[in-house]
């Protein structure tokens, strides 16, 4: 027999999806006449913009045409998409379509970049509490981390407690880490994080050589000017920053997978004998070895996104989202709930009433209002008291939702 990988035997058994689909489908068994509107997975609900639907219908009728079918395309993804994105996301910032990396998805990339970096403990590794779980658990299978403590918190891991009182941007440690990952805007608590906070922490990566690798996986949701969009908008993140970015919130692409990563040439890690070695090189050697890339399809409708069609459409999709999050927002404040987040981000962050725990509120939720969310604690300890709705539903299910909250609480 194979020996397997020990690392995923320290995973925590019942992650929070699987327990949160554990009890609602108990809950719809006992109770098949309950119609329940679900407001917790963070997945888009609303269809794909035409302009995207357009582009994607064209290039399948390409496909269809022996002049104009395409096979495997350029490693890195194709040179309209890259420069697109260059020149829509990135103006003004000096980042090169050269530094962008296609793919199917953030969450693969965030995982995957762990390929290019000493494993097994090498590396110091800083997260958010509460956390999107994805970053810690890809950690715990590249051996990064020990076994977990009773509140789920591994070993060797930094945990960086994100707070109310701290506007959930957790203070800069004072011990190095290696590798520190940043989301914001925030899922699960919503926050954004001000140029001044993300310079803190380029200021401590360029102290300690540390690399941040910064999920703006939320990015196109952030209204506020003063707010930076990317990590790149701070002098020196260049030298430091990975930054990952994805059609899936911004443009329904969750079903359709399209994601991009940048990283910019001044990225280096150490090898084992001191050489500096460009972290592009490494991940373009690693995605051209593993990944065939993003379908041509796919590709040209993420292009679509940055057409004017394309961004008027997207425009109207983040704000009808975001509509959803203030009618949350201010339901929820109206019935003296306090709620964080939800003004730049599609997720709202409450704070549960005194004395019920995450996974009370939850239960409380289900059983009385029929909604579904998701228990803080789920995203990390200092998650514990808090609860996270997602903005992400038809108007009709978050005004029925609010109703049923403000009846049942
Ligand atoms: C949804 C989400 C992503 C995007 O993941 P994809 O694999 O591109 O769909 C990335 N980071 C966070 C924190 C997310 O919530």
């Amino acid at each position: 027999m194979p020996q397997i990988n020990d690392h995923f035997r320290l995973l925590k058994a019942g992650y929070l999806f699987p327990e949160i689909g554990r009890r609602v489908r108990a809950f719809q068994e006992a109770n098949p006449d309950k119609p329940l509107i679900k407001l917790g997975i963070g997945d888009v609900t609303e269809p794909l913009p035409a302009a995207i639907r357009e582009a994607m219908h064209a290039a399948v009728d390409e496909l269809g045409d022996r002049e104009t079918f395409r096979g495997y395309g350029p490693e890195k993804g194709y040179d309209f998409l890259r420069e697109a994105i260059a020149n829509h996301d990135f103006k003004g910032l000096n980042i090169s379509p050269d530094e962008i990396y296609v793919s199917d998805g953030s969450k693969c990339d965030c995982g995957n970049m762990l390929d290019i970096l000493a494993g097994a403990g090498a590396n110091v590794v800083a997260v958010a509490d509460p956390v999107y779980p994805v970053y810690v658990d890809t950690n715990v299978m590249a051996g990064n981390a020990g076994p977990a403590d009773e509140n789920g918190r591994y070993e060797g891991l930094i945990y960086l407690e994100a707070t109310a009182e701290n506007d959930f941007q957790p203070a800069i440690p004072e011990a190095k880490a290696d590798v520190v990952y940043l989301c914001y805007p925030n899922n699960p608590t919503g926050a954004v994080a001000s140029k001044e906070y993300l310079a803190q922490w380029v200021a401590y990566a360029k102290k300690h050589g540390s690399l941040l690798l910064f999920d703006a996986a939320y990015t196109a949701f952030i209204t506020d000017p003063e707010i930076p969009r990317s990590i790149y908008e701070i002098d020196g993140a260049r030298d430091c920053a990975v930054e990952f970015r994805s059609f899936s919130k911004n443009a329904g692409f969750t079903g359709v997978r399209c994601a991009f990563t940048v990283v910019p040439e001044g990225v280096t890690g150490t090898a084992s004998d001191g050489t500096a070695i460009p972290l592009g090189e490494l991940w373009n050697r690693r995605q051209s070895t593993k990944f065939n890339g993003v379908s041509y399809i796919v590709q040209r409708g993420a292009a679509a996104v940055y057409t004017d069609e394309g961004q008027q459409q997207t425009g109207e999709l983040i704000d009808f989202y975001m509509e959803n999050a203030r009618l949350i927002r201010e339901g929820l404040t109206a019935l003296g709930i306090e709620v964080h987040g939800g003004v730049n981000a599609p997720y709202v962050w409450l704070k549960t009433p005194e004395g019920t725990s995450s996974w009370e509120f939850f239960d409380r939720l289900l059983s009385d209002a029929g909604v579904v969310g998701t228990p803080g604690a789920g995203f990390g300890a200092a998650g514990e008291g808090y609860f996270r709705l997602s903005a992400f539903n038809s108007r009709e299910n978050v005004e029925t939702a609010l109703e049923r909250i403000k009846a049942a609480l």
